[in-house]
């Protein structure tokens, strides 16, 4: 599989924020470190592995984190952001305030 470049995956994010309506978090150090984190997860598992979480071994064990992960809806809708704090509700990021740690919907559900 070719492998993703910085390039390559700031265009995906920017691509799944369009699509859904959600903003990215605009501490763009913060954001470029989540985008690495996706690369290097592309790059070592051959999917894009949420880069909060860790693996669990296989494609088919991961798809729930698979980046946008199944909860980020729930907790963009809720929270404001997603788990990571990657995507935020574009209500949220106008408001200026600042992402918190939420609880991680995956743990909660296994
Ligand atoms: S929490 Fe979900 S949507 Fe946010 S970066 Fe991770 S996988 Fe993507």
């Amino acid at each position: 599989m070719a492998e993703k470049s910085i390039q390559d995956s700031a265009k995906f994010v920017a691509m799944v924020a369009k699509k859904q309506g959600w903003t990215l978090n605009p501490d763009s150090e913060f954001t470029d470190s989540l985008v690495e984190g996706l690369m290097v997860n592309f790059n070592r598992y051959g999917y894009y592995l949420c880069p909060c979480r860790d693996t669990e071994g296989s494609r088919e064990a991961d798809i729930d984190v698979l980046c946008p992960c199944k909860y980020a809806w729930d907790d963009v809708a809720q929270a404001g952001h997603c788990f990571c704090a990657l995507y935020l509700r574009p209500d949220f990021a106008e408001s200026g305030q600042q992402p918190s740690g939420i609880p991680d919907k995956r743990i909660q559900n296994t």
